[in-house]
């Protein structure tokens, strides 16, 4: 049976993500910006939080870990990285390892560049992809303690994964990603279609994940930094990926 996963948001612009095995009962949740709003989830649905799986160190995807581990004993698995200071920490994982959810299993992609031990996590059965902020829509996470090379390798490895993996990203950033990625696209169909469809969404009130990593390997340009269309706008023919992707990055810092 499908895993069941649940969407919400936490702190301002944070997404929470619940991963429920019905067979076992078992759920995780992908990292844990604060308790308050996965404890809610949680009730919701009457589950009982068997796990989190924490992307990286920064304290928007680790507030709650205390509070969580202290109200349900759940096993927290982390990216295995001496230099960072993530507490309470049962599991240390590297590239490649795979983490049970009760039935489930949840590959570990070692994606550094926005912090050195960000990882992803897919779930290779139900086609979840949980790449925090490696990958967002229409956008990527800033790099804070890797290098654009680092970072690029990162975004190759999650766009090596199949086009009907859903996407499910650490912030609700995707509209202002937009605004961006108009503006060195503003010809790209699909980047076009995306716009309209998260304008429909956003005025809802919904959010804008989960996304088919098939769509946004067409919309977003910060996945196509190989493609020698998108040098040529940034007036780069002929410079290294990596390095089309560092402008790109440079542009959308100051945008
Ligand atoms: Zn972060
Ligand atoms: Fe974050």
């Amino acid at each position: 049976m499908a895993a069941e996963i649940r969407v919400f948001t936490c702190l301002t612009d944070n997404f929470g993500y619940l991963i429920h095995d019905d067979a076992t009962g078992a759920t995780a949740s992908i990292d844990a910006p604060e308790a308050g709003p996965i404890i809610k989830a949680l009730e919701r649905e009457s589950w009982t939080l068997t796990d989190i799986l924490i992307t990286h160190h920064h304290g928007d995807h680790v507030g709650g870990v205390a509070e969580l581990k202290q109200r349900y004993g759940c096993r927290v698995v982390a990216p295995h990285d001496k230099t960072t200071k993530i507490a309470n920490v049962d599991q240390r994982v590297a590239n490649a390892d795979v983490v049970k959810i009760g039935n489930l299993l949840a590959r570990v992609l070692e994606t550094p560049g926005h912090t050195l031990d960000h990882v992803s996590y897919v779930f290779d059965s139900d086609k979840a992809l949980f790449a925090a902020d490696t990958l967002f829509s229409i956008g990527c996470g800033r790099v804070f303690e890797g290098n654009y090379p680092m970072m690029w390798d990162s975004l190759l490895k999650l766009r090596a994964l199949p086009d009907d993996f859903k996407l499910y990203c650490g912030h609700e950033y995707t509209a202002s990603n937009i605004k961006f990625a108009l503006t060195v696209e503003p010809d790209n169909p699909a980047l076009k279609a995306r716009a309209e469809e998260v304008a429909r969404l956003r005025a809802d009130d919904k959010p804008t994940i989960p996304v088919l990593l098939g769509e946004e390997k067409k919309a977003n340009v910060f996945l196509r930094a190989d493609d020698p269309a998108v040098a040529a706008k940034l007036h780069m023919k002929g410079a290294k990926a990596a390095e089309v992707f560092g402008e790109l990055r440079e542009r959308k810092n100051k945008s």
